[in-house]
């Protein structure tokens, strides 16, 4: 039977950690959530990041704009974000409503206030990161890098490990990607044109699972003794599950993450921590 990573432990600590150094800071970071139209999923995760900001003593704003607001009245909010000195990290809540190109959206957050490496000039930046990069420098994607930080509590090593990535967005299945590679694991990242799956599974000593399809990783998919990290939230109607099959795989693998309790929370954990590193950088670069 698998060992439980317990994601809604670490982001507590993670969260505790944060709170001590916000207390002693005069001035408070803060975030700035953007969301347009009024998706519940979105408006749970808006909330739960408003709740996490608060929690730990930052200043938060929630901007929630209707369904039907033009490219140029969003635009107007991100440029009114970009100058406002108590924002250091701003989110745009995706996905947007059909008529918003996301990437226009997304280009206008200024990348030294970009708390989840949206743009592109940071998802550069991690792309050539080596080990000459300072850590406390570069800003890295929230799901991503909780899920690092997820495989390294199993206290198993990363280096020269096989993992496997099923799923390539620019949000999760990229960005971990690299992060493994740079963590010197031999990676391969699986996609909906990937001919044989469960071939490719089967080889994973670390699997990462950020497919969108409830439990489609089933316990043949894996190999025995595997840590298994599941991104995947998909609403049900038996509630919110994994892309994991939680009870077949928890059977073979030697590390797996619950769906409720795993890589959500520590995502809005380390979006906290990137508000703080922002706050952080912004501060040293006015002296
Ligand atoms: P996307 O829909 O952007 O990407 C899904 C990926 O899965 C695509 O690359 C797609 O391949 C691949 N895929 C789809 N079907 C198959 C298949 N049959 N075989 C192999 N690969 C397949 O999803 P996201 O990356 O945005 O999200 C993934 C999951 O993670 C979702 O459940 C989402 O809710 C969750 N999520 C959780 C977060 C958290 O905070 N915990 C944060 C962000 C996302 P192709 O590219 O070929 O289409």
């Amino acid at each position: 039977m698998a060992q439980l990573i317990d994601g809604k432990a670490l982001a507590k600590k993670t969260r505790g950690n944060v709170k001590e150094i916000v207390e002693k800071m005069k001035t408070k970071p803060g975030l700035a959530v953007v969301m347009v139209g009024d998706d519940p999923a979105s408006k749970i995760y808006v909330s739960s990041k408003e709740k996490a900001c608060i929690e730990v003593g930052m200043y938060s704003e929630k901007v929630i704009l209707p369904e039907n607001t033009s490219e140029e009245e969003v635009l107007k909010t991100i440029h009114r974000l970009n100058n406002d000195k108590k924002i250091n990290g701003i989110l745009v809540q995706v996905p947007l409503p059909k008529h918003l190109t996301e990437s226009v959206i997304i280009d206008a957050i200024c990348v030294e206030k970009d708390v989840d490496c949206f743009h592109k000039y940071n998802l550069g930046q991690l792309l050539v990161a080596d080990e000459h990069t300072n850590a406390n420098e570069l800003i890295v994607p929230c799901t991503p890098k909780g899920i690092i930080e997820m495989i390294e509590s199993t206290g198993q090593s990363i280096a020269g490990k096989k993992a496997v990535v099923v799923g390539r967005s620019n949000i999760v299945g990229k960005p971990i990607a690299i992060l493994l590679l740079e963590k010197n694991a031999t990676v391969t990242v699986c996609h909906s044109r990937t001919k044989d799956l469960k071939a490719e599974t089967l080889t994973a000593d670390i699997l990462v699972a950020a497919v969108g399809r409830p439990n489609f990783i089933t316990g043949d998919m894996i190999k025995k003794g595997a840590i298994v990290i599941d991104a995947g939230i998909n609403r049900t109607d038996k509630g919110i599950v994994g892309d994991v099959d939680f009870v077949q795989c928890s059977q073979v693998a030697g590390y797996i993450t619950p769906v409720p309790g795993g890589v959500g929370p520590m995502t809005i954990a380390c979006l906290i921590e990137n508000t703080l590193l922002l706050a952080k950088k912004g501060a040293s670069l006015k002296k």
